[in-house]
């Protein structure tokens, strides 16, 4: 576990207890506090102490200033701020840690609001003043916490507290338990803090840490507030397209929490795109693979697949912000009609950036964008393909920065947009708990299953499972020809660290850093790089890759076409390939992404069989 000191006031006694390297060092913003920190400048620290700013209910603008003058990474706040509060300060860069106060009971239902707006929860011991009070509350109650958010733990731990922490942390409670706070219990006067104690404190503490296994401590899944999924992700773009990705990134959590928008979000899902999507209990394929299969029928929706989940909300992200003109870059054309529909949906001018190459192969959708309304421009540069559209889109932002806003199609390109993409498709896994809690009886099932491209039909299917420790997750990649045939995009496992498309990530590329060209039979898989998240899962071993072939994804598409009445589009094959290749116990509760449907690759699946 991680320690915070708070409560710091005096120069020489902050540099020394930073000498002692705690993850955190606290200063007061409340004058009411004892330990209220009135002092022009904070002695320069080492890199890795975050300086934490303590507040209590103050205006935006006393944060933000503070934020500045200090050069604060994070902000605690102990009043009655609310969710839309957190999410004003999020937007400033910043971690925010949300403070809640214990007595001999606490509704947990207070947290939910407060789940997705900030990075941390701290509980301390409710008292006259708000923090400090120097006792503990009964850790016991915490056996209840419902939810995954990592949390700091404070009131009145001292040194006595030590049997009770080796007590707490083998409660399930304490997996979630992200650091500890100190203040008044190592002090020889308010602010002052005893040296000596903490280094006693530190000491120990550390040295039952280093014998915990590993697995057990918390792991974060989701974006930090600079943009990174462990060491994966960012925003490296060109200068000229930074106010576009800014003014996206300081505003995409705010719209996205207004009342509004998510009234209007929800209601398109329902009544245009159908949702919610159906899980089905696929009991033929079930028996089968003799374990228990759920197919989460994202094909059923408008368009036949998940994309349009993400269109929708970034058209009304678009529209929130401003924007008139919408461009979007497509390889296969099916992203590219996603965008189309809401375009005309919502009527706005719509132009989609499309490789000359590719407008020939997938002349289908191009014909669907055109009636759609929107103008297809060809990318005559490069390979023609999938990159040197991206290429265009990116030049045509740049130069239309003020009108425009760039709907990314998948769980990649600078922050904020995997981000703003998966949360966009969560949507897939906050349904599967539900609708499997009505057939199953809970809401976790054994594994989660999806096909990756850039991996946002899978972020959504995962994202509120990452954190659920029980629930294994299994991600499919595009092997083509096979791993080692050199015509592949098994990105995993040929991939290597570096940026594509303005995000740091795994990557196919060849020795010297150029990206390879990537293949797979089913365009939509046919992607050099992955999403950031999913470097990270891979890198962290949360999530298991499978690569599946053509071959194999071919015949899994024919499979379930006879054995469920359901035509798969061949993305979606590939995850259903896996049950060749790995065994579920029988009792497994295995619930797959059905990405999309079939339609699109008809002509494919005549000329493979020789229909
Ligand atoms: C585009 C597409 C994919 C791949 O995209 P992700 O962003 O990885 O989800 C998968 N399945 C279908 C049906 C698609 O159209």
């Amino acid at each position: 576990m991680k320690l915070k000191v708070c409560g710091m006031k005096y120069q020489d006694n902050i540099i020394q207890v930073a000498a002692l390297q705690p993850d955190y060092l606290g200063f007061i913003f409340y004058e009411k506090s004892a330990r209220n920190f009135d002092s022009e400048k904070i002695p320069e620290l080492d890199k890795s102490i975050k300086k934490t700013g303590v507040f209590v209910d103050e205006s935006i603008d006393f944060v933000i200033e503070k934020i500045n003058k200090y050069n604060l990474q994070t902000i605690q706040l102990h009043g009655k701020e609310s969710p839309e509060y957190c999410i004003t300060l999020k937007s400033q860069n910043i971690e925010v840690i949300k403070v809640f106060s214990i007595v001999d009971e606490f509704n947990f239902e207070k947290l939910k609001p407060y789940d997705n707006v900030c990075d941390f929860f701290l509980f301390d011991t409710k008292g006259k003043y708000p923090g400090g009070n120097g006792y503990t509350f009964d850790w016991n109650i915490l056996s209840n916490y419902p939810l995954k958010k990592p949390f700091f733990l404070s009131g009145g731990i001292g040194l006595n507290e030590l049997e009770n922490i080796k007590e707490f942390k083998k409660s399930n409670a304490s997996n979630y338990c992200y650091a500890l706070d100190v203040n008044s219990k190592f002090e020889i006067e308010p602010g002052l803090k005893n040296i000596e104690n903490l280094k006693k404190f530190k000491n120990i503490t550390a040295l039952a840490e280093t014998t915990k296994n590993k697995k057990e401590r918390v792991m974060n899944y989701n974006v930090n507030e600079k943009g990174y999924y462990g060491d994966f992700g960012g925003a490296f773009i060109p200068e000229m397209l930074y106010p576009n990705i800014e003014e996206l990134r300081q505003n995409y959590l705010k719209i996205m929490a207004e009342p509004d928008f998510k009234k209007e979000f929800d209601k398109l899902l329902k009544d245009y795109v159908g949702r919610p999507s159906p899980l089905y209990f696929a009991k033929r394929l079930s028996e089968k693979y003799n374990t228990k299969i759920y197919l989460k029928r994202e094909d059923l929706n408008h368009t036949g697949a998940h994309k349009i989940n993400n269109t929708i909300g970034q058209i009304l992200m678009a529209q929130r912000l401003g924007k008139t003109r919408i461009i979007a870059e497509t390889g296969a054309g099916q992203h590219g009609v996603a965008t189309a529909t809401v375009c005309a949906l919502m009527g706005l001018e719509c132009i989609v950036y499309m490789g000359e190459i590719d407008i020939a192969r997938q002349a289908p959708n191009v014909a669907r964008m055109k009636m759609l309304g929107a103008t297809v421009v060809p990318a005559l540069s490069g390979s023609r393909t999938l990159k040197d559209a991206t290429n265009e889109a990116i030049r045509d932002w740049i130069n239309n920065p003020v009108d425009t806003h760039y709907i990314i199609g998948s769980a990649i390109g600078p922050h904020p947009y995997p981000d703003m993409v998966t949360r966009f498709q969560s949507v897939i896994s906050e349904e599967i708990k539900w609708q499997l809690k009505e057939q199953e009886g809970k809401e976790n099932p054994d594994y989660v299953v999806a096909c990756i491209g850039g991996g946002s039909n899978a972020a959504g299917t995962y994202y509120h499972y990452l954190h659920e420790p029980e629930v294994g997750i299994i991600a499919v990649e595009a092997a083509g020809l096979g791993i080692d045939s050199g015509e592949s995009a098994a990105t995993s496992v040929l991939g290597k660290e570096g940026i594509i498309h303005g995000c740091k990530t795994l990557l196919m590329q060849t020795t010297d850093g150029q990206i390879t060209e990537p293949y797979s039979i089913s365009a939509g898989l046919d992607y050099p790089g992955v999403g950031p998240m999913h470097a990270h899962l891979s890198k962290t071993g949360r999530a298991e890759f499978m690569s599946i072939t053509d071959s194999d994804a071919m015949e899994a598409g024919l499979e379930l076409s006879k054995l469920e009445g359901i035509i798969p589009a061949i993305e979606t094959s590939h995850a259903l390939a896996i049950f060749k290749h790995r065994t579920f116990k029988p009792d497994d509760i295995v619930v797959m992404s059905l990405s999309g449907r079939g339609d699109k690759d008809l002509q494919n699946y005549i000329d493979y069989f020789k229909i």
